[in-house]
């Protein structure tokens, strides 16, 4: 086995319904699972047949296992199924419609039959990638995980986004998020508190990059080094270990070398490096894209 899933184990998780949870402490870089897909499609070039048609080619053990997952097909995919298919929705046959409820409610790069089981969290601390030398997605702890807590991953791209922008993606999976920074509480406002200032330094990194230079390169380099730096403070005071920031740290490396400070590039470099290595492993064949 070329993974550790004996640490975890699918339970009910209080208030939440089934999740994983870690049966023993997992150290941080730990690949928890190295799991193939099971319907193996192209995502680029997907039709609503293919789906079907990859779900009739798996073994009956496989079919049974597969219309375990949870199943949900949001009003935009409906829709969106209905038209490509020029059917209601209704009139797709009960099985397809369960195939297709389950596909879409389970997908990031495919079908995973233990990895898509695992519950969403703002602030995961499991990352997931597709490791294509292993033809694999593998599932990474980002920090160090207690025996008996939950293992999360995060669904959508919503490290540097406030809660309604979070929220709004999520839809798709149709769920209102209670995880720690969602959640109405004292604390959990405050988290919140963060994530809008990320959302703001995010913006407004965008900007520098954008060639809009006001006294010169210089100066919106020197602009864009702190902003970069502030956002790669708070990810990480926030318990935001996940690969985006690897990229914080990317961007300041990056404007340190335009202004000329080596050391300080290289010391960027390093830290970003470290995230990729926790994140998916020194076999990750596709470093330079991370
Ligand atoms: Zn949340
Ligand atoms: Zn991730």
């Amino acid at each position: 086995m070329d993974d550790a899933r004996h640490l975890i184990e699918q339970k009910e998780s209080q208030g939440k319904g089934l999740g994983i949870l870690a049966v023993q402490n997992i150290p941080c870089g730990t690949r928890i699972i190295a799991e193939a897909g099971l319907l193996r499609i192209n995502r680029d070039t997907l039709k609503v047949p293919d789906i079907i048609n990859a779900f009739k080619r798996l073994s009956p053990s496989q079919k049974k296992l597969y219309l375990e997952l949870h199943e949900y097909a949001c009003d935009a995919f409906r829709r969106a199924t209905e038209q490509e298919v020029n059917q209601d929705w209704e009139e797709i046959p009960k099985l397809h419609r369960r195939v297709l409820g389950v596909w879409v409610a389970n997908c990031f790069d495919d079908v995973f039959l233990l990895g898509s089981r695992i519950n969403h969290s703002c602030t995961p601390n499991v990352h997931f990638a597709y490791n294509s030398a292993l033809e694999k997605e593998t599932f990474h702890a980002i920090r160090d995980i207690r025996a008996g807590e939950e293992v999360t991953i995060m669904y959508i791209n919503g490290t540097n986004r406030t809660r309604g922008q979070r929220q709004d993606e999520l839809k798709k999976w149709g769920f209102q998020c209670n995880c720690p920074t969602c959640e109405d509480t004292p604390q959990g406002r405050k988290k919140e508190e963060k994530r809008v200032e990320l959302f703001k330094l995010d913006q407004e990194l965008a900007k520098y990059t954008c060639f809009h230079f006001e006294h010169g390169p210089e100066d919106s380099w020197k602009k864009a080094l702190k902003v970069a730096q502030r956002i790669a403070a708070l990810q990480k005071s926030e318990g935001l270990l996940d690969i985006e920031l690897s990229n914080s740290y990317h961007d300041a490396a990056r404007y340190s070398a335009k202004l000329g400070d080596v050391s300080m590039a290289l010391l960027w470099t390093e830290k970003k490096l470290e995230v990729v290595r926790y994140c998916v492993g020194v076999d990750y064949p596709d470093w330079q894209s991370e």
